[in-house]
């Protein structure tokens, strides 16, 4: 498998057949609503609780714990008694337990997919992309538990050895969004294991209850009590500052928004914890007049369309050459426009809703905003009423580089198609922004493609390809999208120190 689980293009695969009222409540009701703590689920402390929204219907699905600050430390003190047995547990038994949890994730995949349809809103083809993709880190570090490596050397001079050594860096915070509610979990989760880290994880009060069901699977293979321990509420600064500044946990994981990262780093800096930060993106989309435009195409949508627009890798601004453009805003526009929107549950939905009303908002505004300063709309840009926040499938063209879209994470599916007539200026506008997630780059002449790829500043490049995340990978960001990297062979060192022992030879 190349790319697992998220390689399908939301117009390609989109036929999953309708489960009934019956099924969704049944994955429903199957999900713990407690906060898990110390190997069990239990209340708030305070009693309170929070409700989960259908982002299609804007009803209520149900209701989980809403912890507060002493469910917080109760869940760091479960971490931090787990801790030490947690990190001498042998490698492969830590190891098998990813393994296991890899396994009844794929064997329950239909009904973990409806529950992250239901609560986010993509549709079931989606989930099911996504459900894949969050397995396979447990796959991957499964299989990178047991390659933890050393050294051994000779001193220069002769007269000492050098041990190196890697050790769990310790109990970990690991804070995710709610755009991808089981994949972001997993691929902190997943190195944390394989390394021997005990963790406290808070999702995203919108979209808790994927978290819920991986823990739930994760306490039925066997994962020992307190390794892992989740709490869900609606005060995520008044429950996490808190973990943050104890000094208890050692590292701290975070996935979401620039704005919120550079507040955590903050916070993580008075007890120094080691910090790994997937934050925000603005991603370039470059296609060449030398492109294959049958592969610019495909890989728009990917880059634009998957998960709605909602997501960090998203192609946020589409530069493309003078002499191709109006033949790629024309095929975009009609792929894009023929997609079915609608309720991510239903047959054939390929489009779902946005995650809140404010999120429809800000693209609302976004897209007012480049018209109003001249964008033309090929397609879409009017939302249509009713219940639900959808927003449909737009391509805008001559969109001006000041526009607030340019600077800004649109997080939906709107195109926005600018001109450039040089590589420089293609380069130049590709980098003119403090974001550097990922840059997508189409070309057919491999020294160009290898020149820009080079240029672009941005921890990924998408080359002839709409889409970079791969377990086996390294993904992460440069500039203002992040420090460190998930995934790949390096993704478990981010939960890993290295310990150097100078060892006297004598004489
Ligand atoms: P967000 O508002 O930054 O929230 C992310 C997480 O942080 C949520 O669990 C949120 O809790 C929590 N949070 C918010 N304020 C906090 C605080 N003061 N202290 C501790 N935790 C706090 O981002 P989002 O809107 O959920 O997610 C979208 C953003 O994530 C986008 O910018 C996107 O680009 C980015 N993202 C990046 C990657 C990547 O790998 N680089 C992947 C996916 C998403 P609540 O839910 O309670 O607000």
């Amino acid at each position: 498998m190349t790319n697992p689980g998220l390689a399908s293009s939301p117009d390609v695969d989109a036929r999953a057949s309708a489960p009934s009222p019956a099924d969704e409540a049944r994955v429903v009701d199957a999900v713990p609503t407690g906060l898990f703590i110390g190997g069990s689920w239990r209340s708030a402390a305070s009693g309170r609780t929070l409700v989960v929204d259908d982002p299609a219907t804007g009803k209520t699905l149900c209701e989980v714990a809403d912890a507060g600050p002493e469910d917080g430390m109760a869940a760091l003190a479960a971490a931090a008694d787990a801790q030490q047995s947690f990190a001498a547990m042998p490698p492969r038994e830590r190891g098998e337990i990813l393994r296991r949890a890899y396994e009844l994730i794929m064997d329950r995949i239909d009904d973990l997919a409806l529950l992250m349809t239901l609560e986010m809103g993509k549709p079931l083809p989606e989930s099911k992309g996504e459900i894949t993709y969050a397995a396979e880190f447990f796959r991957w570090f499964a299989e990178e538990a047991v390659r933890i490596d050393g050294g051994y050397a000779v001193a220069p001079n002769g007269a000492s050895r050098f041990l190196v050594q890697k050790q769990p860096v310790g109990v970990s915070l690991l804070i995710t969004p709610w755009n991808f509610p089981m994949a972001m979990g997993t691929r902190k989760i997943g190195p944390a294991i394989a390394a021997g880290c005990a963790t406290v994880l808070k999702p995203a009060a919108q979209t808790p209850l994927s978290m819920h069901a991986l823990a739930a699977i994760l306490a039925e293979v066997g994962l020992p009590d307190g390794a892992l321990n989740i709490v869900t509420t609606s005060d995520a600064g008044g429950v996490m500052e808190p973990l943050i500044r104890d000094g208890r946990a050692r590292k701290l994981s975070f996935t979401g928004s620039t704005a919120v990262g550079k507040l955590l780093l903050e916070q993580a800096s008075e007890q120094v914890l080691r910090t790994s930060m997937e934050l925000g993106g603005n991603a370039p989309f470059l296609v060449f007049d030398d492109a294959d435009l049958d592969k610019a195409i495909d890989g728009a949508m990917l880059a634009k369309m998957r998960n709605m627009g909602e997501a960090c890798t998203a192609a946020n601004r589409f530069l493309v050459h003078r002499s191709v453009a109006d033949a790629f805003a024309d095929r975009l526009a009609e792929r894009m426009g023929g997609l079915r929107v609608g309720r991510g549950t239903e047959d054939g939905v390929q489009v779902g809703p946005l995650v809140d009303a404010k999120g429809r908002d800000k693209v609302i505004g976004l897209v007012r905003d480049a018209v109003d300063r001249g964008a033309s709309v090929r397609v879409g840009a009017e939302p249509a009423d009713g219940p639900g926040y959808f927003y449909p499938p737009t391509v805008l063209t001559d969109v001006p580089l000041e526009a607030r879209l340019t600077s800004e994470e649109i997080f939906g599916p709107v195109a926005a198609i600018s001109v450039f007539d040089a590589e420089d200026e293609a380069v130049a506008a590709a980098n003119d922004t403090e974001y550097g997630l990922v840059s997508y780059l189409f070309t057919e002449n491999l020294t160009r493609a290898l020149r820009v790829s080079e240029r672009l500043e941005s921890g990924m490049v998408g080359l002839n390809t709409g889409l970079v995340s791969n377990p086996a990978a390294p993904f992460g960001g440069i500039k203002q999208s992040g420090l460190g990297r998930e995934g790949g062979s390096v993704g478990i060192e981010e939960f890993l120190e290295t310990k150097y022992v100078a060892i006297g030879f004598g004489g």
